[in-house]
């Protein structure tokens, strides 16, 4: 980045510290830990051979993945090891594919665009130029960029660090057979955690060993991950401590809980279910709690348009000062669960429950308080809609049965 573009660290560096003197004031914003972001996706999906043309369905079996992880929904959140559980965060971050493109057309969130190039490299960002093969990006304040292709030279995907102003590459570029949970895969890399990951670096998260070739926090040149509750950690998960220096370089698959290394040679040990490591797609289950004050840091500094675009669910959504009048029990429901609202709607409102990937399921006019059953719809991250006369309000309710 810094090649290509000679004011980059400097916006990087300043950017840094604006997101860290926000976290520093975090305690006294009186911020809900439980406040909701939803962010559109746009997936441009840039390809040559028929196998990269992934399907929709594939590109669609992702999100409720990303979901999950950033909702600390995962199936696997049990195998989070004990000492690691109480500092697991919910981030609160529900993700959709876009529905409104940015010409303010409807849209089902996924770009295709053949190319004559056979190939993209790690590092560069020629697929997301039209003139080199790529796909153009969508306003990045108002839609998180992936771009999935046919990534060369072995890396699942790379990302770049948010900055204030965003630069217009920011986004993510990922394998194609690493993206989604369908389709023809990558094993281990078959589970839809590289998306999980690569957004991880969109919100500022960094790996947890620093990416300082193996030193460890404290050591001179060694550098942390920002986060004071993930373990130091020397490189990446599987480098023991007596390989390590071997100049192996970053490895994988999941260890045997507890994994200690050079920077954490005692009990628990490193932290290598965490989405930011180099771990198997199997062996992710957690962020923590630092990481989502990172997170938060990110969506209210570099990516504060982002967390207010209006192009999720039908037809464009804007939250609107009623949301506060309304509430949903229980949440997570196990399949009923009761929409309240503080007064009766006016006549014009309907509720509408859609999927993430903006499927309808659920329409009413009901103006008071109602039960809805959902128990035969599958598990999973819903949006109730609430809208008339040009306002609408969005609420996220969790199907956990
Ligand atoms: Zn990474
Ligand atoms: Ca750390």
């Amino acid at each position: 980045m810094e090649k290509q573009d000679t004011s980059y660290k400097t916006k990087l560096l300043t950017t840094q510290k604006l997101m860290e003197a926000w976290r520093e004031n975090l305690s006294k914003r009186n911020l809900p830990s439980d406040t909701e972001y939803t962010i559109p996706i746009v997936v441009h999906v840039v390809w040559n051979t028929a196998a990269e043309k992934i399907s929709v369905a594939q590109v669609e079996s992702e999100i409720p993945v990303i979901n999950a992880a950033y909702n600390r929904q995962n199936a696997d959140t049990v195998n989070t090891p004990a000492p690691f559980k109480s500092i697991a965060a919910n981030m609160h971050i529900t993700f959709c594919l876009a529905s409104t493109d940015p010409n303010g057309n409807p849209t089902n969130g996924i770009v295709y665009k053949q190319t004559s190039a056979a190939g993209f490299y790690y590092g560069f960002n020629t697929v997301k130029y039209p003139s080199l093969g790529g796909d153009t990006v969508w306003d990045v304040n108002r839609y998180l960029n992936i771009w999935v292709c046919n990534l060369q030279g072995g890396a699942l995907g790379f990302s770049e660090f948010p900055t204030s102003p965003l630069n217009n590459t920011f986004g993510s570029v990922i394998l194609y057979q690493a993206f989604g949970t369908t389709g023809t895969l990558l094993v281990p890399y078959n589970l839809g955690g590289t998306a999980a990951h690569e957004i991880g670096h969109l919100l500022n998260l960094h790996h947890l060993w620093g990416d300082d070739g193996g030193l460890c926090p404290g050591q001179n040149g060694g550098q942390d991950d920002g986060a004071a509750d993930t373990p130091p950690e020397g490189n990446s998960n599987s480098d023991t401590y007596t390989n390590f220096g071997n100049s192996n370089g970053a490895t994988y698959g999941c260890p045997t809980f507890p994994y200690t290394d050079n920077c954490s040679s005692t009990y628990p040990g490193i932290m290598f279910n965490n989405y930011m490591e180099y771990t198997d797609d199997s062996c992710y289950n957690l962020f923590t709690n630092d990481q989502k004050s990172i997170a938060m840091a990110a969506l209210h500094v570099p990516l504060a348009k982002l967390i207010t675009s209006n192009t999720c669910g039908p037809t464009g959504i804007n939250e609107y000062s009623f949301t506060n009048g309304i509430s949903i029990s229980p949440n997570p429901s196990s399949g009923q669960f009761t929409i309240h609202f503080a007064q009766e709607l006016p006549d014009d409102y309907t509720i509408d429950i859609y999927s993430v990937l903006g499927e309808k399921i659920y329409s009413t006019t009901t103006r008071s308080s109602t039960e809805i059953n959902m128990s035969s719809y599958t598990n999973g991250i819903y949006l109730l809609r609430i809208s008339g006369n040009n306002v609408a309000s969005v609420k996220k309710i969790i199907l956990s049965k």
